[in-house]
């Protein structure tokens, strides 16, 4: 049997030395003759959420020094607190470039292709995610919610982003946003601000790429649609009546007026109606007129239930693409089921603490867990070994216990290798994989 062919650049391996590489361009805040690298140190973390180590002790139990070593390339393993105390004055954006350099990866190897919207435009889902909360454990950039009783609650949230395509499994997560408490700051942040920033950043990353922003309903007010507009991003937003008001008199008024487009597809195959109402050039609401939207309406009826969505979008909707740009509204779920709650539920333990630290340690923990995230979706995307393996074991924790298994007990070239073992089997795969005997 002969194994799938490989994308050579975006193979794990590949992207393992790329990320390192990338961790060693950053700035170390300690002494020059610290014992441990910052890099050794970054890397550890990033390989605890790749290996999807269900904790930094238990990483460091079953540590197999040797694979962590040839795989991803740790000269030396820091024990948990000295992940911790390393990683601590980390400052997130430090990762930045290193998302980056996947991402152009991606683009040199032609795999963001196939996540391509309309016309040359990526659709981009932002939403925004708790992932810590604790009324003790708490650090300089926890959001406080201080309570009526007086107690806080400490927290942790990030404005998450993901390339999604709905047609596509996969989804291509870009650096978050973190939203928390800043430097010199005493207000709590918030979604909207974290979304400010987020934008800006993008556009300093990716000048001149083509993008459709997607969001819930929060998102649709008049000043973030002026942000969106003047750094030249195109968006599909969900609107509701309730929070809309306005809005909906005006369809209601466009209605009266004959000025709306009403437009209905049959599917025979799924038993469904999809029925469509849409209005172009109408404004958001009553104190920014000259913000004017599109809108439009979904209904899918099927046997049984009807789905009902409303969006408003800048791209001008008429009958020949008013299906296609439904499926882009409704592929902003994948922000939250293929990227959020696989990050808390798939093995990856989203949610769970795996240590706090005083300055930035929550914070950059989440950032390399998205990191290691990207890794794996780029696998998912572009590597067809790892397609069949998943395939083969059915989900997704399977895999990551199975990936486990083999990562502690045997003595591995590459990550290719594992995955070729899973595959295959110990007898029918190459020869090179032997028992350690050390
Ligand atoms: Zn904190």
């Amino acid at each position: 049997m002969v194994a799938p062919k490989a994308r050579k650049h975006l193979s794990a391996d590949a992207l393992f030395s790329l990320v390192r590489t990338g961790f060693d361009n950053i700035p170390d805040h300690r002494s020059t003759d610290a014992e441990l690298t910052l890099r050794d140190a970054l890397m550890s973390a990033f390989a605890m959420f790749s290996l999807k180590s269900p904790s930094l002790l238990a990483f460091d139990k079953e540590r197999a020094e040797g694979n962590l070593h040839t795989i991803y390339g740790i000269e030396r393993v820091p024990c948990d607190t000295q992940m911790r105390e390393i990683l601590d004055p980390v400052v997130p954006k430090a990762l930045r470039p290193v998302f980056k350099s996947v991402f152009t990866q991606l683009q040199r190897g032609k795999a963001l292709e196939a996540m391509v919207f309309l016309d040359g435009c990526y659709l981009l889902a932002l939403d925004g995610t708790e992932y810590f909360s604790s009324k003790t454990i708490h650090c300089a950039s926890c959001l406080h919610r201080v309570h009526r009783n007086g107690s806080i609650t400490y927290a942790h949230q990030m404005l998450g982003a993901a390339i999604i395509h709905p047609d596509v499994r996969a989804v291509i997560p870009l650096m978050p946003e973190p939203i928390g408490k800043h430097d010199g700051t005493d207000k709590n942040d918030c979604e909207r601000n974290a979304a400010k920033r987020f934008v800006v950043k993008l556009r300093q990353d990716h000048p001149h790429l083509k993008f459709i922003i997607t969001e819930d309903s929060l998102s649709s007010n008049a000043p973030h649609i002026e942000t969106l507009q003047h750094y030249d991003l195109h968006y599909i937003l969900g609107v509701k009546e309730g929070d809309h008001t306005f809005l909906f008199q005006q369809i209601q008024v466009a209605e009266q007026a004959g000025r709306v487009t009403h437009y209905e597809r049959h599917d025979r195959t799924a038993r469904a109606i999809h029925r469509f109402r849409f209005v172009n050039d109408v404004p958001l609401n009553a104190s920014n007129v000259d913000v004017r939207v599109n809108f439009l309406e979904y209904w899918e009826i099927g046997d049984t239930k009807v789905q009902h969505f409303s969006w408003v979008t800048d791209l001008r909707v008429s009958t020949r693409n008013v299906f296609h740009l439904m499926r882009g509204g409704r592929a902003r779920w994948k922000i939250e089921n293929e990227t959020f709650n696989t990050l808390k539920n798939q093995g990856y333990n989203f949610e769970h603490n795996y240590g706090h630290g005083e300055q930035h340690l929550s914070v950059v923990f989440a950032m390399l867990m998205m990191l290691a995230f990207l890794v794996d979706q780029t696998q998912q995307l572009c590597c067809a070994v790892f397609q069949a393996v998943w395939a083969k074991l059915g989900s997704k924790r399977l895999l990551w216990e199975r990936m486990r298994a083999l990562f502690y007990d045997y003595a591995l070239a590459s990550m290719r290798q594992l995955f070729e073992a899973l595959l295959y089997g110990f007898q029918k795969s190459s020869p090179r994989v032997t028992l350690d005997s050390s």
